[in-house]
């Protein structure tokens, strides 16, 4: 309630009269209290002869005219008259009963006890004579200074009364009406009633506040229009990222697949032709990743990707990632350790991929920078507690280190620590990001020490939930040994692109595959499924004439509502296979494929159909 203004301001007016009416009354009271003394003290002048003659001569006589004289001042309660040595001589009482004043004075004793002394040298003719104490009845000084703080404060409550209706008018009543739209301002619909306002400061803050108004409502109007704009176009920038990743993948597919094809004839190459092999497969590799970086970081980005943790058994997973590397380890020369603290839990749960992911771009970097150095994978354990374990991964290398004025931008987007190490080394500078990014999704924290010359250390710290034991496959061990897991099965391919069609017709055989029937587009494969019954179907998602999900639909609804459908498209994305799985379909494959991964990819779709 004192936070308002009008309130605030009223008080401070009210507690001002009340001390004005206080002062006033103060100042009346030592006037009238001096008025008392110099009348006193006259008195004591006018009968200055008899006290003389009461202390030196001490006739009785002159006590009873001394008395006789003072009976005609109703307010002087006594008189006590003392010799220039002090002694008392004689005393005076009005009712010789009565209770004499208290001795202790103060600046309020009139007004608190109803009297007070004076006290005073008698001086005759410019000689002292005598000294006396006279007590005075105040009575009718407190009824006069009661009188004037009531009227005092009766007029300030009349002053203050009038001033806070002129106030209110004038002030309070605008200023609140002001305050109350404050909350509507930028809606354009502002519009303060001048009463009370008549060409006062308030007025020309209403007009300015009003235009402001309009100016907010006008300046909202283009911000919607903007964010309306930038939603458009970020919604355009991510269609375009997807349909992007999607032609780039529909031929990487061929590309990756073609070469590893070669691949398994390399030994009919001669050595020029084998080397060339290696440096496109290392190339459509790198395209891939690139491709994979980009659509990745615009998902992180635009927060749509999402995490699939699972139960892992986190040494064996932490093997195979030190492992996948060893290959590049030892093109660039570098020694790869792995050192793993000996009480890592057993089994946690964690997004396998992502993780991969993160652990992989700093081996590989950490590789990269290192050129005949030594890089190490650790991890250690740093808490556990109520199923949950704290673990710090760490990928220590022995290479060119970061420039320390660098480190605070490393894990910003494109950022290189330095223009020379991309000629180098190249890399699109998105790696450190993602991983960022990545490790903050799990609501981990990622952090680089490096010294120039000396290398570097990235540490992940997360906290993993614990989890019982990783359900068991045994798919893949049964398939890995049987170079021809497709043998006597009847598939149909639906796929629009011919560069793929004919990978997979080499692929497929490769694995088996002796009844392979192709439909260049969804209508056809749903018509196929209508006429024969396969024992697996393989759908590219985005099609001329029927796209992959619509003709799953329909396939489900015919003859193939058994029939093993797993997706094999170059969307790439969790929402994609989502759509995928929502759609009926039994497997995802994003493209590009290897022999391995289409082969591992149709026996987890089997036995889980199974
Ligand atoms: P890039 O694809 O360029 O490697 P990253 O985001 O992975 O992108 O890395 C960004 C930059 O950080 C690199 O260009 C390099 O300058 C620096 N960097 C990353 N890791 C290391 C490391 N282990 N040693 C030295 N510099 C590194």
């Amino acid at each position: 309630m004192f936070n308002s203004l009008t309130v605030r301001l009223n008080a401070a007016i009210f507690l001002s009269f009340v001390l004005l009416a206080l002062a006033s009354s103060a100042w009346t009271y030592r006037v009238d209290r001096q008025t008392l003394e110099t009348q006193f003290v006259g008195v004591a002048s006018s009968v200055a002869p008899t006290m003389i003659e009461v202390v030196m001569l001490d006739q009785a006589e002159a006590g009873i005219e001394f008395n006789r004289r003072l009976r005609n001042f109703p307010h002087l309660n006594g008189v006590t008259l003392f010799s220039l040595d002090g002694e008392r001589r004689y005393e005076y009482r009005r009712q010789p009963m009565a209770v004499a004043c208290p001795q202790q004075q103060n600046w309020l004793s009139p007004l608190l006890n109803g009297c007070m002394y004076i006290s005073q040298q008698l001086e005759y003719e410019s000689s002292p004579w005598l000294s006396y104490t006279m007590e005075v009845d105040t009575e009718d000084l407190q009824w006069q200074v009661a009188r004037q703080v009531s009227m005092t404060l009766l007029f300030s409550l009349l002053a203050f009364a009038a001033i806070y209706r002129i106030l209110n008018r004038w002030l309070s009543r605008p200023m609140a009406e002001l305050v109350s739209q404050l909350p509507a301002m930028g809606s354009g619909a502002v519009r303060f009633p001048r009463t009370g306002m008549q060409k006062s400061e308030l007025a020309e803050l209403a007009r300015v506040l009003e235009r402001s108004d309009q100016a907010l409502h006008d300046k909202q109007i283009q911000a919607e229009d903007l964010n309306t704009r930038l939603s458009h176009s970020l919604q355009a920038k991510s269609d375009f990222l997807a349909n992007a990743s999607h032609e780039i993948r529909t031929p990487l597919n061929a590309v990756i697949g073609f070469v590893e094809c070669l691949g398994a004839q390399r030994s009919r190459l001669n050595t020029e032709g084998q080397q060339q092999l290696l440096l496109l497969q290392g190339a459509s590799q790198s395209l891939l990743h690139i491709v994979n970086d980009v659509l990745d970081f615009s998902r992180l980005e635009s927060g749509k990707l999402s995490l699939d943790p699972q139960p892992t058994a986190l040494v064996d997973f932490l093997q195979r990632v030190h492992a996948h590397c060893q290959g590049t380890a030892r093109l660039h020369k570098v020694l790869l350790g792995l050192d793993l603290a000996d009480d890592l839990p057993p089994c946690v749960a964690l997004d396998e991929g992502r993780m991969e992911q993160i652990l992989g771009n700093l081996l590989s970097n950490a590789i990269k920078f290192s050129p005949s150095g030594q890089v190490q994978l650790s991890a250690e354990v740093i808490s556990q507690k109520d199923a949950l374990c704290t673990l710090a991964l760490a990928v220590t290398d022995t290479g060119i280190g970061i420039d320390s004025d660098k480190l605070p931008y490393i894990f910003d987007a494109y950022t290189q620590a330095d223009g020379s190490v991309t000629r180098r080394f190249g890399g699109t500078g998105l790696g450190l990001a993602i991983c960022k990014r990545l490790s903050l999704l799990m609501d981990g924290e990622l952090q680089v020490q490096s010294e120039v010359g000396k290398g570097s250390r990235f540490t992940l710290t997360l906290t993993l939930p614990l989890v019982q034991s990783v359900p068991g496959g045994g798919v893949e061990t049964e398939d890995a040994a049987n170079p021809q897991p497709l043998k006597g099965l009847s598939i149909l391919l639906a796929e629009d692109n011919l560069s793929n069609q004919k990978l997979m017709q080499i692929m497929l055989k490769k694995l088996g595959c002796e009844q392979l029937q192709i439909a260049a587009n969804g209508q056809q494969a749903v018509d196929a499924s209508q006429q024969h019954s396969f024992d697996l179907i393989l759908m590219d998602c985005q099609m001329p004439v029927m796209d992959g999900y619509r003709a799953t639909r329909q396939i489900r609804l015919g003859r193939g509502g058994d029939t093993l459908i797993v997706a094999l498209t170059a969307n790439a994305t969790t929402e994609d296979k989502q759509r995928c799985l929502d759609c009926g379909m039994d497997g995802f494959l994003t493209k590009p494929v290897t022999l391995a991964t289409l082969a591992s990819g149709i026996a987890e779709a089997r036995a889980a159909a199974v």
